[in-house]
């Protein structure tokens, strides 16, 4: 990245890899310029930094003719028009003909002399003349919208994206000086509210162009999230969190979600999204479908309680896709005259709407430059093209509901979860922030809850205490970035993760002890048990071995079952009241109950009867028997066997942290070196048994709880892998039909109907 600035204080400009040229005023002459060099190694992937050389090898500085840069740019929209045409169309062919024409008008023998520069203007003129007589009115229409998708952390950490985030909006802005229809949308608040803290005059610049209408904050959420592994009080955050902060910046609230690179999205979407208000949403990211293309680009999206919001997936193809057999669509378009012209001829519902929405520019590096600015100017008064007209994606979300409300042609219904066909390894990636994400959303979640409930104590503190969760809500949203949450970022990027986290849970955590001190008066024979849930729950509760726990009441004396297991006492509690309290107290001593045991373990048989099931397990520690004792039914599938730790390969053609393909399950080895099979010990309110494997740098630790008053099991695991491209996974055929599962992150729908049917990972 380099700088430039003039001695008198002027402006500084930027320019960086996307970005070579800078246009000085015409004021500059006889000023002294200053031109800062910071250069950006990158984190090469994280891994031990490595010696690089960099080299600038030109740098010029140099008088633009303007006739012969409008020249060049005319001439560049016509050639690239007549090329995406092809050979076969008259309009092709006639535009080549005409810069033939044109160019040999050119006096090329000494640029700069007066005969040079009448050339070009005979040149031009010709041109002109020509396009003239070929003219017509368009009959479609691209509405750009220039962009620069800007990843959170990726290859880089927060603190670098701040920086990008000052370059990047920086050269929009000049952008916007030099051209006065250039039009710029950025979401993702947090952007904004880095940018507020590190550059606040910068930051007023970008309120005085979105009060211009030539910068659109839109978007919604608060972040581009992923929206597969955050829990639904998240996805709410996400836009409330988002809707409020463009509301209160800009004075507007966003009127769509703009999610143009996370990997797939959730059924609960619509919904969320009809309830903060918003009726549209725009995404390219499931062109990179594997195996199947979406039937439609432009369809009703319906979630789970039927809640509907109209889709539109953009159909700009990377420059130089456009022919290609394998059809993919960006948020990072090139504006030429083929991706314009493929972005019309790919949309399938044309015959719905004649109009397509192209989001240009740089991701991840500033966005549009002034080159491409120039080719829309050109392009927009090309023959055979779709008009290229700068407009706001809003407005173009307006005029597409207009023609659904308006057009008899259907628009067809996608009912159910939109699922990328691709990056099925996301959902396990670095599992570490998958299972700290879900805690911290529990935490908040609790704490607001009983800070709530606080409130009424002392409202000036509470009302403080909402400051603080508000503040760990944002490190969380702002972690489950599509590139964080997923497990997709580099290793610097879980530094910083943890570290944030840490903090978030310290200060929520605090909030919980402080709310729940307030509510309730602590003794020393008394425990409470809070009940977050908004019903009535009944279950097993863990404490750690204290004096006489085995001596509990309830308040209305009641005696619950308790047990001793190793280093910690179990009980079984009986309705706890929903977002309430029951207080168990020690009874006076000597009172000490012991349970029945309700469990026969058979050592020899390695058989386990509980009161809910029949358990059997062979000699490498599998299940090979599991009865329903109430339903009288067979849970496993005949001849299968369950708990059985498969090791898959893990190899997939792309992308090592995103892939699982579908080839993985062509290999597999089971784990079967059991080191311990041990029962630890049953009583009145569960039963315990311990088993380890080996495998070639795996342990396996399991230990599986049974309950005398609960038909839950649970398999507590804790695995040290060390090995590399090696996939586990565990299997539990059962003998049951669903087209649902749903493990604690996620619902998922088992198989879609066809077309779709092979492209599911990860469980089925
Ligand atoms: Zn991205």
């Amino acid at each position: 990245m380099r700088r430039i600035s003039d001695s008198e204080g002027g402006k500084a400009r930027v320019f960086y890899a996307n970005h070579q040229e800078v246009l000085l005023p015409p004021t500059t002459a006889n000023r002294t310029w200053m031109v800062e060099i910071t250069l950006w190694s990158g984190l090469e992937g994280g891994g031990p930094p490595r010696v690089q050389e960099h080299q600038i090898r030109q740098a010029d500085l140099a008088w633009l003719d303007s006739a012969t840069d409008d020249l060049y740019y005319t001439a560049r929209a016509v050639w690239e028009t007549a090329l995406a045409l092809g050979s076969e169309d008259y309009t092709g062919v006639h535009l080549l003909r005409l810069l033939d024409d044109s160019f040999r008008l050119i006096d090329w023998r000494e640029p700069t002399s007066p005969q040079f520069e009448t050339s070009i203007k005979n040149a031009r003129a010709h041109l002109d003349a020509g396009l003239k007589d070929m003219s017509q009115t368009a009959t479609s229409r691209a509405t750009v919208v220039s962009h620069s998708h800007i990843d959170l952390a990726w290859l880089w950490r927060f603190r670098h994206t701040r920086e990008k985030a000052a370059r990047s909006f920086s050269t929009q802005l000049r952008l916007m000086e030099e051209f006065p229809e250039y039009r710029f949308v950025q979401s993702q608040p947090q952007l904004y509210e880095w940018l507020k803290s590190d550059h606040p005059e910068l930051y007023a610049r970008i309120q005085k162009a979105v009060a211009n209408n030539q910068w659109e904050p839109e978007g919604a959420m608060w972040v581009e999230a992923d929206t597969n592994l955050p829990g639904g009080e998240s996805l709410a955050r996400q836009l409330l969190f988002g809707m409020r902060f463009f509301e209160r910046e800009f004075g507007r609230r966003s009127t769509m979600l703009w999610l143009p690179d996370a990997f797939g999205y959730s059924a609960a979407l619509p919904q969320l999204l009809n309830q903060v208000g918003i009726r549209t949403f725009i995404t390219t990211k499931l062109s990179w479908n594997q195996y199947n293309r979406m039937p439609h680009d432009t369809f009703w999206w319906r979630g789970i309680d039927g809640s509907e919001v109209l889709v539109h997936l953009i159909t700009t193809p990377p420059d130089g896709w456009e022919n290609r057999d394998r059809w993919f669509t960006t948020y990072n378009g090139i504006l030429t005259a083929g991706t314009v012209l493929a972005s019309w001829r790919h949309y399938q519902d044309r015959a719905l709407h004649d109009e397509v929405l192209i989001a240009y520019g740089y991701g991840d590096g500033g966005g549009v430059n002034r080159d491409m600015v120039e080719m829309r100017r050109r392009l927009d008064r090309m023959p055979s093209l779709p008009a290229v007209e700068p407009g706001s994606v809003a407005q173009y979300a307006n005029r597409l509901h207009e023609r659904v409300r308006e057009s008899f042609t259907p628009v067809h219904t996608w009912d159910g979860e939109l699922y990328l066909e691709y990056h099925g390894g996301t959902y396990t990636s670095q599992g570490h922030i998958k299972f700290a994400n879900r805690q911290l959303e529990l935490t908040l979640r609790e704490a607001e809850w009983l800070a709530a409930w606080a409130f009424h104590t002392k409202p000036d503190i509470w009302a403080a205490a909402q400051h603080q969760i508000n503040e760990a809500w944002k490190i969380l949203l702002r972690n489950q970035f599509h590139d964080i949450l997923p497990g997709s970022s580099i290793h610097e990027v879980y530094q910083d993760q943890r570290a944030e986290f840490s903090t978030a849970q310290d200060a929520v955590q605090t909030v919980q002890r402080e709310a729940l001190a307030a509510l309730t008066v602590l003794t020393e024979d008394a425990w409470i048990l809070v009940n977050s849930a908004p019903w009535t729950r009944s279950g097993v509760v863990r404490m750690e071995q204290g004096s006489n726990l085995r001596n509990l009441r309830t308040t209305n004396g009641e005696r619950p079952s308790v047990q001793v297991l190793e280093d910690d006492v179990w009980l079984y509690v009986r309705d706890v009241p929903g977002l309430g309290s029951q207080t168990l107290k020690e009874a006076s001593p000597g009172t000490i109950s012991s349970g029945e045991d309700l469990f026969q373990w058979d050592p020899i048989q390695r058989h386990l009867t509980t009161p809910y099931y029949e358990v059997r397990w062979n000699a490498v520690g599998q299940m090979v028997r599991l009865f329903d004792r109430r339903a009288d039914r067979e849970i496993l599938a005949p001849e299968s066997i369950a708990n059985v730790f498969e090791v898959l390969e893990d190899n997939p053609l792309d992308f090592d942290a995103w892939d699982i393909d579908l080839f993985y399950q062509d290999k597999r080895w089971i784990v079967d070196q059991l080191t311990k099979l041990e029962w630890v010990g049953s009583g009145p309110v569960l039963a315990a048994l311990r088993l380890e494997w080996t495998y070639p740098g795996a342990v396996i630790r399991q230990t599986i709880r049974w309950y005398a008053a609960d038909p839950r099991i649970d398999f507590d695991t804790v695995i040290a892998w060390h090995t590399h491209h090696q996939l586990l996974k565990v299997a539990f055929p059962v003998q049951v039909r669903s087209r649902v599962a749903k493990p604690p992150m996620l619902t998922r729908r088992l198989r879609q109907l066809r077309p779709h049917f092979v492209a599911k990972i990860g469980i089925r």
